[in-house]
């Protein structure tokens, strides 16, 4: 029987330490954390969005995209969900996106763990892997017990190293996957914030912070004299160091990484994308026409909220206050450039504390996508976040890193 360490009590760890021992392995799990899957806890807001029933070839990013594909080519998502509710993770969908039917990502964790105890995988946390070292015959793992000091060492025929990203405040990440990959002679891709916030470059913010908006978002980002352009739509929130929400969480990557290479990123928001220009310009004309008294401010108010709306008037040189017939053809012109373009400079992102995900990672380039073994060393498995892989928000994340730790967990245990 071959024993097989699993080092990191995440969502591919988990999965791939359950899936060698079902096929067969003598399995360890080492965890540093106090408990399994602290990451998992506080995914989707506590809710755990672990898949989604869209794929299409922009919902990952990273070095290589047919390596996504190679990978759910051996386990597609649909493959993840039968996998996890076939041993009884009841899910829920929701407009495409799925949960654990109890909204709880405690609840996955419970699961988890319970399983792993029913099948007899030997789980160890408080273990801190601090070591990974080929021997002649198989691997030796040494981790250090947290609560004892005692620093042990594991002989093992195989090692799934699991370790996750960099990503998230206080939830385990740290860099021995890359390192220990880097031992090995595999190359790492630069790592840089993915899925979060970004900080703005506007002397308005203070009064912005708060304000939230359904829009249409563009990304500018200018490298070596190379525009390039993405755009999401969703919610944007402001905060006063910049902008959050989905849509700019979701476009969050190609800004950082122009910024990390010293170029330019900025973004273009479009607060009301069911109008064209003209008509939003025909639109407010004949409002302020027909509502000849009122301030301008108020005449609008139930297009945007009151402070952005105070905001753009500071950007279109029109004062909010000002009674609607004081302003000219020209004055509406600007207000509604700014509606539909509000160009914000974005000086950086957020770092990695505040982050959903890596981007960049150990290249696929070195790593059998059908089995995520090492092409450079026989017996030696990555998973999960700390392949250069990153999806975007809804799920992705997690179902790549349940497909990985499958597929990770049945090859080490069978292959
Ligand atoms: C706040 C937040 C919300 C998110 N929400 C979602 C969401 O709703 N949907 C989605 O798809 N994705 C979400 N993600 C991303 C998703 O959680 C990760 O991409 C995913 O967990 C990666 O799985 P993994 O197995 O690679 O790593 P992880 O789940 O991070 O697991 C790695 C494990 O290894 C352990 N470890 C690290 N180093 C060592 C060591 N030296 N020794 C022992 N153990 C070690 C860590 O403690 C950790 O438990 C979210 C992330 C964050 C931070």
């Amino acid at each position: 029987m071959k024993r097989i360490v699993v080092i990191g009590g995440g969502a591919s760890g988990l999965c791939a330490a359950l899936s060698a021992k079902e096929a067969g392995a003598d399995v360890i799990l080492l965890e540093h954390n106090d408990k399994l899957g602290k990451k998992l806890a506080a995914t989707g807001n506590g809710r755990c969005n672990l898949g989604n029933a869209v794929l299409t070839a922009d919902c990952y990013r990273g070095g290589n995209p047919q390596f996504v594909s190679d990978v759910f080519a051996e386990c597609s998502p649909e493959q993840v969900r039968s996998w996890l509710t076939d041993r009884g993770l009841y899910l829920k969908e929701k407009r495409g996106y799925f949960y654990p039917y109890s909204e709880q990502a405690a609840s996955v964790i419970t699961f988890f763990a319970s399983r792993l105890a029913d099948k007899g995988v030997n789980v160890i946390v408080s273990a801190e892997v601090l070591k990974l070292k080929k021997e002649k015959k198989g691997f030796s793992v040494t981790y250090k017990n947290l609560v004892s000091d005692k620093v042990v060492n594991v002989a093992c025929d195989r090692v799934i190293v699991a370790t996750g990203g960099m990503a998230g405040q206080n939830l385990g990440a740290g860099p021995f996957g890359y390192e220990t990959a880097k031992s090995f002679g595999h190359v790492i891709s630069p790592l840089f914030p993915a899925l979060v916030q970004m900080v703005a470059r506007d002397k308005n913010l203070k009064t912005l912070s708060g304000v939230r908006a359904e829009a249409a978002v563009t990304l500018t980002t200018v490298l070596d004299g190379r525009e390039e352009q993405h755009k999401e739509a969703g919610e944007v929130l402001f905060t006063d160091y910049g902008i959050s929400g989905i849509a700019v969480m979701q476009l969050s990557r190609y800004a950082g990484d122009a910024i990390r290479q010293k170029g330019e990123a900025a973004l273009s928001i479009d607060f009301l994308p069911d109008f064209s220009r003209d008509a939003l310009t025909d639109n407010i004309s004949k409002r302020i026409l027909s509502d000849f008294e009122m301030p301008v401010e108020d005449c609008l108010s139930t297009i945007l909220p009151k402070k952005l709306l105070y905001v753009i008037f500071l950007r279109a040189g029109v004062r909010a206050d000002a009674k609607n017939e004081k302003l000219t053809a020209k004055d509406i012109r600007n207000i509604v450039k700014e509606m539909k373009g509000f160009t914000l400079p974005i000086i950086q992102t957020k770092d990695f504390p505040m982050a959903q995900v890596t981007a960049g990672g150990i290249s696929v380039f070195g790593i059998h996508a059908a089995t995520l073994e090492s092409k450079l060393q026989k017996g030696l498995y990555f998973t999960g976040e700390l392949l250069d892989v990153d999806g975007t928000c809804g799920g992705y994340n997690l179902q790549f890193a349940f497909a990985t730790g499958i597929l990770a967990g049945t090859a080490a245990a069978t292959k």
